[in-house]
């Protein structure tokens, strides 16, 4: 089946168990794929534009109305959509980061944080995080006192990961935020990985900014995410245009220079709208995501010498395992190598796992059934079995 000559259609969650860490939390829900349909023309919110002309102002359909929800949603006080949190990243950084300002990240930070940090011209200065993979406040008061005696002044911004992505271990943001705010370093909580998939609340993380993405958490299309602040951090990174032209005059009144006025114009936004009730419900429902979680990390513990390097116990559905111990040696003489263990995995009807890796590598249980989740640590065992790899008793 072809969308047209040279495009296949797409048929991956259809079709088997998806287990990659990036697409699980941004697949469409019905309501979104609806909504792909009737707002796939360019423009295609733009009909009810009315003056003050800005995408957050539309009335019809609710699209103001959405800015307000998820601004309370997430206990934050002003919200816009962007083009995935790496626009976001980059609104927060081209405001408050001058050339040469040091900037605080982590050990864990994706690279997209790093870029935001380069485009402003500032330095990454790295909070370490410990031998349990987890950046701790106490880390980032000495990775502070440290930048301090290098530049003489504190970092002037601070990217702080609620959940990473290399682990999925969840930072405790809140006391992280309260160490930066003693120095008076605004803080950005990264939620790529928890806005859309478990609670947010802005205020109680003590946070300047939360950042999401649509398409990797929010069952969104992508590009698409959100970027909240508070009523303060809001003057600053939602500032108005001023630049007038020298021949005509004029001007451009309420539109946004860090949102190039009007960000998402169409089906991103529209599905992220569309998917938003259905989120608001499933974060509620995220320690059943927890458990089965449970049930496949047993089932792959069960494989001898196979280890989780992520925190235990999980915190969030995004793990990492070390099968070093256990599949990788039956990789050494397949004669499909390493490929084996990703090809017998599809044969069982499970897709997401990088093709060849048996060392370390990732999952993501998130959006399956309980007997999905069942399924899935049998599967695990299965081809334990099948190898010649023996179980834990
Ligand atoms: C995926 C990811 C991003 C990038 O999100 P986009 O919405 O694609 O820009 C940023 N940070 C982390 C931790 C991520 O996992």
């Amino acid at each position: 089946m072809r969308c047209a000559s040279g495009i296949e259609a797409r048929q991956v969650d259809e079709l088997a168990i998806n287990i990659d860490p990036i697409q699980v939390g941004g697949r469409l829900t019905g309501d979104a794929m609806k909504a792909v349909i009737a707002y796939g023309d360019g423009y295609s919110v733009c009909d009810n534009c009315r003056k003050p002309n800005r995408l957050d102002y539309i009335s019809k359909p609710p699209i103001a109305e959405f800015h307000k929800d998820v601004a309370a949603w997430l206990n934050m006080d002003a919200v816009r959509t962007v083009p995935g949190a790496r626009r976001g990243f980059q609104a927060v950084a081209h405001t408050c980061v001058q050339k040469g300002d040091p900037v605080l990240l982590t050990s864990l930070s994706h690279y997209t944080e790093f870029l935001a940090v380069e485009g402003a011209g500032g330095i990454a200065s790295e909070i370490p995080a410990n031998e349990q993979h987890i950046v701790t406040p106490d880390a980032a008061a000495l990775k502070i006192e440290e930048v301090k005696k290098q530049f003489g002044r504190a970092p002037v911004l601070a990217f702080i990961d609620h959940v990473d992505y290399q682990y999925g271990n969840m930072h405790d943001v809140k006391a992280i935020a309260k160490v930066c705010h003693q120095y008076d370093i605004p803080v950005l909580c990264n939620g790529a990985y928890t806005v859309g998939i478990l609670p947010v609340n802005g205020k109680d993380l003590g946070v300047d900014f939360v950042v999401g993405s649509g398409h990797k958490s929010m069952a969104a299309p992508a590009p698409s995410g959100i970027l909240a602040t508070t009523t303060e951090r809001a003057a600053e990174v939602f500032r108005t245009t001023a630049i007038i032209g020298d021949v005509t005059q004029r001007k451009f009144g309420i539109k946004e220079p860090e949102m190039m006025g009007c960000t998402l114009m169409g089906v991103t936004l529209i599905g992220m709208m569309a998917s938003f009730p259905h989120v608001k419900e499933r974060v509620k429902h995220f320690d059943c995501e927890l458990e089965n979680n449970r049930i496949v990390v047993d089932g792959l513990l069960l494989v001898e010498g196979t280890k989780i390097l992520s925190e235990m116990p999980r915190k969030h559905t995004l793990t990492r395992a070390d099968t070093i111990g256990s599949f990788d040696k039956v990789a050494e003489s397949h004669k499909k190598r390493g490929f084996y263990f990703s090809s017998a995995l599809g044969e069982k009807g499970v897709t997401g796992v990088i093709p060849g890796a048996t060392k370390v590598w990732k999952f993501n249980t998130y959006g399956m059934t309980r007997k999905q989740a069942l399924y899935l640590a049998e599967v695990f065992t299965d081809i334990a079995n099948e190898n010649g790899l023996p179980l834990r008793v």
